[in-house]
């Protein structure tokens, strides 16, 4: 080695240990820039003794090949390294474990309906489904409701271009039902019903409806009054305190309405039982003589029972929910579960 110059393995170090393009790019002009050491070195030969010129040549074109040479080499590992981040920018390990998701639920509605269908279909109850989009016959007609009558202005019913009628009550699947089976009948339909209604906490253009038929010899409001009491103590897990109040149905005759006790405030009263303790839950009554003969079944030799619960209704009384909306916008918690 001449005295004085750099060693080649400082060079090929010095090289190898640039992390990036730029700092190579540092090093290139260091060493092989027009105004860099080597470049220098060669033009100092002039200066230099004549017969010390060929050895210093040599030595300078060592260096020269060496600084080249690790450039190169440097070039290609960076290059290589570059690539290679790019492709890993979008690059997807198929042999990385899975990232957990959190598994969903059923919504409440789904559940608190299966385990009515499982408490009805154990009572020997089958379940019926029919049309959300009905005619006039099923959902008023013969459920002895005619046209033009008072009572037909309670439900406020959307109808479509051609009078058809999204169903206002799963009543009209009653209807079907009878039609189509013969007695002894029992039935319940659940399913969406539709509503001209104003959406608020309370009231939604879309719910949900479970109703039940039963078609017998020597049925009467006992074994209605039996059977809602046993499927209100059944889904709330608790004996409620319940009542019944005449109401009038076109399609009942008695019609009555079963309360339950306020599950918010225990009876005390409450703003959601409006201060009364109870929450007006089903609806119910014997099937009107009318309604059975419209359906062809001779009302002197088969009566029945039928109810119909806002089903939306008991969903937020066994869940604690108490907006309707918060059923149907996605974005629901559970509150608590009575
Ligand atoms: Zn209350």
């Amino acid at each position: 080695m001449q005295a004085g110059f750099p060693e080649v393995s400082t060079i090929v170090q010095e090289a190898a240990s640039c992390g990036d393009h730029a700092a190579l790019e540092e090093f290139r002009l260091r060493w092989l820039g027009k105004k860099g050491e080597i470049t220098t070195l060669l033009k100092s030969l002039g200066t230099a003794p004549p017969e010390e010129r060929a050895a210093r040549g040599a030595a300078i074109h060592v260096l020269k090949e060496a600084a080249q040479s690790a450039w190169d080499t440097r070039k290609v590992e960076l290059d290589q390294a570059a690539e290679d981040a790019a492709l890993h920018a979008g690059w997807v390990d198929v042999t990385a474990p899975s990232m957990a998701r959190p598994l969903g639920r059923l919504h409440p509605i789904t559940l608190l309906l299966e385990e009515v269908i499982d408490h009805f279909t154990g009572l020997g109850f089958e379940v019926a489904s029919g049309p959300e989009i009905e005619d006039e016959f099923h959902n008023f007609d013969a459920l002895n409701i005619p046209k033009d009558h008072p009572a037909r202005d309670v439900w406020d019913t959307f109808y479509t271009d051609r009078r058809e009628i999204p169903r206002t009550h799963t009543s009209s699947v009653q209807i079907r039902a009878m039609q189509t089976r013969k007695p002894p009948i029992r039935v319940i339909s659940p399913g969406r019903v539709f509503r001209n209604e104003t959406i608020d906490a309370t009231h939604h253009a879309s719910f949900n409806q479970v109703e039940g038929l039963l078609v017998d010899r020597h049925v009467t409001v006992a074994h209605l009054k039996h059977t809602l009491e046993t499927l209100v103590h059944k889904l709330m897990g608790r004996r409620l305190e319940t009542r019944f109040r005449p109401a009038f149905y076109p399609f009942v005759e008695p019609g009555l309405d079963l309360d339950v006790q306020c599950v918010f405030c225990s009876g005390v009263g409450c703003s959601i039982c409006k201060g009364s303790g109870y929450i007006e839950l089903i609806p119910g009554g014997l099937v009107h003589p009318k309604v059975l003969a419209s359906c062809g079944l001779d009302p002197d030799e088969w009566q029945g029972f039928a109810f119909g619960m806002g089903f939306d209704r008991m969903v937020m009384m066994r869940y604690g929910i108490d907006d309707i909306r918060r059923l149907y916008d996605g974005r629901l918690q559970l509150v608590r579960q009575f």
